[in-house]
């Protein structure tokens, strides 16, 4: 039984930032880096936030069989890549995918033991001002990103949980609470109860 957390939600509900915190948090959770043939944002790192590769190395991998799922996104493509799965959540580790809504689906046909987490922002409002700080000049880009996460958030009903990212630090909270529920689901503590079992003998 793999131990995977997936967390989706539209382009500027804070997301990210709720996962970076996360991580922060439990920093025994291992995130998945996934591939992406988009260009970088200032700031972001090559295999720290992103792979970043170009579009043919990309369709090499897809051809290659290297990914677990990918999908195309605002136009370009995102991938979780198979060594990723392997590597980060070998030994019981926990790995979060931040993934689309389209990738959320696939792991979870492929892994329904996984837990699927819907962060959706307080309203409409926040959303766009979220998008337009972010992405100023690139007007083009944060309007099709608008229109994608109305369609995005349709799909909240395929989650186990959602999340209301009002204020940062109670959508974190929520979030932790979820994190130790998953860790303490009956299956995942079978080991630990076997042990004490086979003691009494
Ligand atoms: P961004 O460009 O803002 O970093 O990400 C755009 C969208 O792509 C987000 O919804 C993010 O969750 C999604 N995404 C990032 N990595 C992957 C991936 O490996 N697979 C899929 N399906 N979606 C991804």
């Amino acid at each position: 039984m793999r131990n995977i957390i997936v967390i989706s939600g539209p382009s500027g509900c804070g997301k990210s930032t709720l996962i970076a915190r996360l991580l922060a948090e439990f920093p025994e959770l291992q995130f998945s880096v996934s591939h992406t043939t988009r260009p970088p944002r200032p700031g972001e790192a090559d295999g720290k936030d992103y792979h970043f590769v170009s579009a043919e190395r990309f369709e090499r991998m897809v051809r290659a069989g290297r990914f677990a799922e990918w999908a195309e996104v605002h136009g370009r493509r995102y991938g979780t890549s198979w060594s990723e799965v392997r590597s980060r959540s070998a030994g019981g580790r926990t790995l979060v995918l931040d993934i689309d809504t389209q990738g959320a689906r696939n792991i979870k046909e492929q892994f329904p033991e996984a837990m699927s987490v819907f962060v959706v922002p307080p309203s409409l409002a926040a959303l766009k001002q979220r998008l337009r700080q972010r992405q100023e000049r690139l007007d083009r880009e944060a309007r099709q990103r608008l229109g994608a996460a109305l369609k995005e958030l349709r799909a909240y009903r395929r989650y186990d949980y959602v999340i209301v990212n009002d204020e940062l630090a109670a959508a974190l909270a929520d979030l932790c609470c979820l994190v130790v529920a998953f860790h303490r689901q009956t299956p995942r503590n079978d080991a630990a109860v076997r042990k004490l079992l086979r003691g009494g003998k």
